[in-house]
């Protein structure tokens, strides 16, 4: 590891918040989602944490490759799908199983030859318009499907909401809902259809199986702030980076690239080594908080590629080397992605660079 900023995870939280969604919804299966190295917490650390969990979720057949070559033997679903015979042969010899969304892949899947049978998850567009088999497509697939000794029988039906975290969009999701249920009804098949929003917002969602991606992770799905929600899941990652320089400015020093913002007394401010190469966001404003010694401050002018400054004032006898806490427990990274104008995905997928 190359850097100096630092990312730790803490399986604690991961389990802590793996219990939660057991408890909110206690009669689903849980496909614990580890896709993009487990959000940038590191896939197999992750997995192990989450042993318990009644499966897994990955985005490629690479990502589900590597969880089985670390020994982990719970379901793993691809939920990409697969790309090619090659591929199709890997998923059965490790039996892995694996998302099917366009009907060529029922084709190859009822075509090949294939040492043992896979699990199949088919795919409902309902709306979402990136990946899945529309109403024809699906009821095509499921009768070619269960023609095929290539598929283990009966597939799990799983739809996907594009709208699941904003209220204001209700409607849209109750249309999804409604379709999937009416082509999924009196089949007796599994389901799944809540990632973490739905599993929070949409409470018809929690059955079946169901994805939950970043409340494992410990952040809020919601478009919606809700601050005491929120505290009750636990931030599993922390990134933090050293101070490597504190000075001491004048009134009308300005600070950093662009010269965006003015010391407005003579002040102390810390230069702390991480920056977007780490996977900080550039776009994050003067204000974004960061901790120092226990202390909020803030960041002060344009964050560089592997340095920020924050201003000292309100932090006690800060010195080089002390640590500055970039998001963990305080601030949370939905605070800092807000700030930033992204959401905690991508800033806890890119901090996995520093995962160390
Ligand atoms: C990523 C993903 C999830 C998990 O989403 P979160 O919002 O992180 O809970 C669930 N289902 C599918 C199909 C996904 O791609």
């Amino acid at each position: 590891m190359t850097r100096l900023a630092r990312v730790s995870v803490d399986p604690a939280a991961l389990r802590a918040n793996l219990a939660r969604i057991r408890a909110l919804a206690p009669r689903a299966r849980v496909l614990a989602v580890v896709k993009a190295n487990a959000y940038g917490h590191g896939a197999v650390s992750v997995a192990r944490a989450l042993e318990a969990a009644e499966g897994f979720g990955v985005a490629n057949v690479a990502e589900a490759v590597q969880l089985r070559e670390a020994g982990l033997a719970q379901p793993i679903l691809v939920l990409g799908g697969f790309r090619s015979d090659e591929e199709l042969g890997v998923l059965s010899r490790l039996e892995l199983w694996t998302v099917v969304h366009q009907l060529w892949q029922v084709e190859r899947l009822t075509a090949c030859a294939l040492p043992a049978p896979v699990g199949v998850w088919l795919k409902i567009d309902t709306g979402m318009h990136r990946l899945g088999l529309d109403a024809g497509e699906f009821r095509e697939a499921w009768s070619r499907l269960g023609a095929s000794p290539n598929c283990r029988w009966p597939p799990v039906l799983m739809t996907h909401l594009a709208c699941a975290d904003d209220p204001h969009r209700n409607a849209f999701t109750e249309a999804q809902l409604r379709r999937f249920e009416a082509l999924s009804r009196d089949l007796g098949a599994q389901t799944s259809i809540a990632n973490s929003a739905a599993l929070l917002a949409h409470p018809r969602t929690r059955s079946g199986w169901v994805r939950p991606g970043l409340l494992l992770y410990g952040a809020w799905p919601l478009a919606d702030a809700a601050p005491q929600g929120q505290a009750a899941w636990r931030p599993a990652m922390r990134f933090a980076a050293p101070i490597v320089a504190v000075r001491r400015l004048h009134a009308g020093d300005s600070i950093g690239y662009g010269a965006t913002w003015t010391c407005p007394t003579d002040m102390d401010v810390a230069v702390v080594a991480a920056g977007y190469a780490d996977g900080y966001p550039r776009h994050a404003p003067s204000g974004s908080p960061v901790l120092i010694g226990g202390h909020r401050a803030r960041l002060v002018g344009r964050v560089s590629m592997d340095m920020l400054s924050v201003d000292l004032r309100g932090v006690p006898h800060p010195r080089v080397g002390d640590e500055a806490v970039l998001w963990g427990q305080d601030p949370r990274v939905e605070e800092v992605a807000a700030r930033a104008g992204t959401i905690p995905y991508e800033l806890l997928c890119h901090a996995g660079r520093c995962l160390g």
